[in-house]
């Protein structure tokens, strides 16, 4: 890698205007790096999205497929911190950490708990709430300009209850729920049983989300956007970014292992992956991964009409076209770490009581790295310190849902238009 001279940077956005026929690299060709391509190459960019794994290969592809419109709270939320050393002492709760890993995690750690407080929950689940509310506008052209129309399912989310204990413990976050119109309906038994009739009767209450949507097949649809740029005139290359050069207008070359690839405008999209690539930027950031697996069962045997969640452990059933799909769960163990199969038993065990009769002698198993800034709120924006390079990453549990959105935010900010809601929370230097 070249370092930046400081004389050399200009620190001022990209030029507006003259974009057309003008090269944009997008590294990373998960659903946000393809995303955030199909709305450059609207503006007309000539992208090339660079990626050692075809697109939607990794996390996305092995996503539960929900369109999370409720999710505006964050995971550190003041309720949950005094809860978290029992849950890393219950094997089967939803978080696990490999105590080796510890140290490293502290640092993100300390960052996580300042994020807990009350008034940094309100400011951040305002943030997530603005990008929630723009989320399906910026989907539904991708999807419809893909014709992935098919893979969508608009039936709502279920997130169920054994009883109302675990109903107590959501008060604040539904209460927030409330503050910015998230819909939704406390369910009784019955209500329970005629939206999941397969659920245990041990399920006696439940939240139901209408608005929310889930897709069929969270692969194909990242390969179904990624071949509609193509079919317009983009590129996707299987090279791992290794680095970049710069020039007088900021970065003029992505450096990869075996080639050098010049460009007018970069956007580092490479979702867990990113924090290499970004220090190279001069930007340290506290991105971690929070991993999570799933199980994906070709013959459940039950019929479940929408996604459910477990109340209790907080893991999603997703009705897909290869089958069920159980996921979710949280371990800290970084990116190198072989994966436990013990996350994906737990989750099995755990469906077992919720669906009686669910049949799991047909399983796939998977984990995948969900890529986590220590207040929920990704990374969006003009990476500081450059005129020309981009940050879109750190979307943690919710990088489905906020994929179109963050596309559009990243091809206005290149195209200088204004923003349609306050863009600071997202900033790389909010943890500086
Ligand atoms: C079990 C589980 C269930 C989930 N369920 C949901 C859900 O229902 N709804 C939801 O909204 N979100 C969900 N998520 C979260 C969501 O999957 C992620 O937030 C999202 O996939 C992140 O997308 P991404 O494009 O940033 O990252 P990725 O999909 O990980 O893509 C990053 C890409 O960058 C590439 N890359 C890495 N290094 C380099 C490099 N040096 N050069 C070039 N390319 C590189 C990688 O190969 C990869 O393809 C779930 C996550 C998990 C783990």
């Amino acid at each position: 890698m070249q370092s930046p001279s400081p004389n050399q940077v200009q620190d001022r956005p990209h030029p507006v205007g003259g974009r057309a026929g003008r090269r944009a690299i997008v590294i990373g060709g998960g659903i946000v790096g393809i995303a955030s391509a199909l709305y450059l190459l609207k503006d007309g960019w000539r992208i090339t999205v660079i990626d050692p794994e075809p697109p939607g290969e990794s996390t996305s592809g092995g996503s539960a497929g929900l369109f999370a419109f409720d999710h505006v709270t964050p995971v550190a939320m003041p309720g949950m911190i005094p809860r978290v050393p029992a849950m890393l002492l219950d094997k089967k709760s939803s978080l696990t950490i490999r105590w080796g890993y510890l140290r490293r995690l502290l640092p993100w750690m300390v960052h996580f708990l300042k994020a807990s407080t009350p008034g940094r929950v309100d400011a951040i689940s305002r943030a997530l709430a603005d990008m929630i509310g723009g989320a399906w506008d910026a989907f539904q052209p991708l999807i419809e300009d893909a014709g992935a129309a098919d893979l969508i399912r608009r039936r709502g989310f279920l997130v169920a209850f054994r009883n109302d204990r675990f109903l107590t413990t959501m008060k604040r976050e539904l209460d927030i729920q409330r503050r910015f119109d998230i819909r939704f309906d406390i369910l009784d038994d019955d209500e329970v049983r005629q939206l999941a009739p397969a659920l245990s009767p041990a399920y006696t209450r439940g939240i139901y989300y209408p608005d929310c949507a889930h897709t069929v097949d969270p692969k194909l649809l990242a390969q179904t956007l990624a071949g509609e740029l193509v079919r317009k005139g983009g590129e996707v290359l299987r090279r791992r970014a290794t680095g970049f050069e710069f020039g007088p207008q900021g970065v003029s070359a992505v450096l990869s292992e075996a080639s050098r690839h010049p460009t007018d405008l970069v956007v580092l999209a490479a979702g867990a992956w990113s924090k290499p690539l970004a220090t190279q930027l001069g930007n340290r950031l506290p991105l971690e991964t929070e991993r999570g697996y799933h199980v994906t069962l070709a013959d459940p045997g039950v019929d479940v009409g929408l996604p459910i969640a477990s109340g209790d452990l907080r893991f999603c059933i997703s009705p897909l076209a290869q089958g069920l799909r159980l996921a979710g769960t949280v371990e800290f163990a970084g990116l190198e770490a072989p994966p436990d199969p013990s996350r994906q038993a737990v989750m099995v065990e755990h469906a077992r009581r919720m669906l009686p009769g669910l049949r799991v002698e047909d399983a796939s198993y998977w984990m995948g790295f969900r890529p986590s800034m220590p207040d929920s709120l990704p990374v969006i924006g003009r990476a500081p310190g450059h005129a020309n390079a981009y940050f879109a990453f750190g979307h943690g549990h919710v990088g489905l849902t906020l994929a179109a959105v963050t596309g559009r935010i990243v091809a206005d900010q290149a195209a200088g238009r204004p923003p349609a809601f306050d863009l600071k929370p997202f900033r790389a230097t909010r943890f500086s």
